[in-house]
């Protein structure tokens, strides 16, 4: 089968690999039908997250289930599915208190061999281990577009909302308007915020934002968190959710909430330790909350969700490509020229 695999620092390749083949009772072979490049897929492709040369590559996928182990009962070959982009066990301390993620056992697809050594959904074919918990059933009314976002970025832009504490009537500011940001942003306009405030530097997701009903705030034309002030008479906007994971960008968040404000981080740290504000989180009574998204805890929300017509999270993708253009379609994602990009087999 096709599949991109991650040769070595920015190269990526189309390689022919066997097809895999269930390894487990608990397992089951998807046949991808559309794949996606994630924000998190560029840590690898700069080797920021160390991965070994010829790791298929790829969380972020739907298709049809081809085949099922013996002890597989929710799902069946024919499904539509999506998948969570973590695999998780459903019976460990912290799977039993819903915290899947924390889960003692957890692998993520594409990876590499420091999380498990699965396959990847930018590929022909993928492994599910433990498919009962891993992949979720996608229901007629959504498509495979739609359904792809809910295994990560649009649980995430959720949890990040849901986690800042947003009720009606509140002011919220998201950093970062990459496609984690976007889901925010539409996760914090369902959740009941009169006003969504959306900083980032790049234009064109600026315009994203805006057409997603957010009020754009150029971060490159000044101090970001001045001009939420500035728009909310001073004091800043009830929450905050940071979709980037930059020091510089959680510092501002940190500065873009009023006092008994909320901040959310949902993007990834690029580094491990840094400065924090303590006396201003203290002083200011701040609530401080983050951390990696509980997926399958929204999946199922997410997509009833949408097949209720009540989100769209396919509105953000930019490209639509082959899996065999995938090497062009990570240099361009990379060069930041593309939103989200998708690769059919
Ligand atoms: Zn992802
Ligand atoms: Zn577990």
């Amino acid at each position: 089968m096709k599949a991109l695999t991650f040769q070595g620092p920015q190269t990526v390749r189309l390689d022919d690999i066997p097809k895999p083949s269930l390894g487990g009772p608990d397992d089951a072979l998807v046949r991808v039908t559309t794949g996606a490049i994630c924000g998190s897929d560029l840590h690898l492709y700069h080797e920021r997250i160390p991965i070994q040369a010829g790791a298929v590559l790829g969380h972020e996928f739907v298709g049809v289930v081809e085949e099922v182990g013996p002890h597989v009962s929710r799902v069946k070959p024919r499904d539509r599915v999506v998948a969570c982009f973590f695999t998780y066990c459903g019976t460990c301390f912290y799977c039993r208190r819903g915290w899947f993620a924390q889960c003692e056992s957890k692998t993520v697809f594409g990876y590499g061999k420091h999380f498990g050594d699965l396959g990847g959904g930018q590929a022909e074919y993928c492994v599910a281990p433990n498919a009962d918990h891993t992949l979720e059933p996608i229901p007629d009314a959504v498509s495979d577009e739609q359904a792809l976002f809910v295994g990560d970025i649009l649980a995430t832009g959720y949890f990040g909302a849901e986690r800042s504490g947003v009720e009606a009537g509140d002011s919220v500011a998201v950093i970062g308007c990459g496609p984690v940001g976007l889901m925010a942003v539409m996760a914090a306009r369902l959740l009941g915020a009169a006003r969504v405030f959306a900083v980032d530097m790049v234009k064109s997701r600026l315009e994203m934002a805006e057409r997603l009903g957010a009020i754009p705030i150029d971060g490159s034309a000044g101090s970001s968190s001045d001009a939420v002030k500035a728009a909310t008479g001073g004091h800043g906007a009830d929450r905050a959710i940071e979709a980037v994971g930059l020091a510089a960008t959680i510092e501002t968040a940190i500065h873009s909430v009023r006092r008994g404000g909320t901040v959310s981080v949902v993007g990834v740290p690029d580094t491990m330790i840094g400065d924090f504000p303590f006396m201003k989180v203290w002083w200011d009574d701040l609530t401080f909350t983050g951390g990696v998204c509980n997926v399958p805890a929204y999946m199922r929300l997410l997509l009833d969700l949408i097949a209720a017509g009540r989100l769209d999270p396919a509105q953000i993708v930019s490209h639509r490509m082959k899996l065999e253009e995938g090497v062009r379609a990570y240099e361009m994602f990379d060069r930041r020229e593309a939103t989200k990009i998708l690769l059919t087999p």
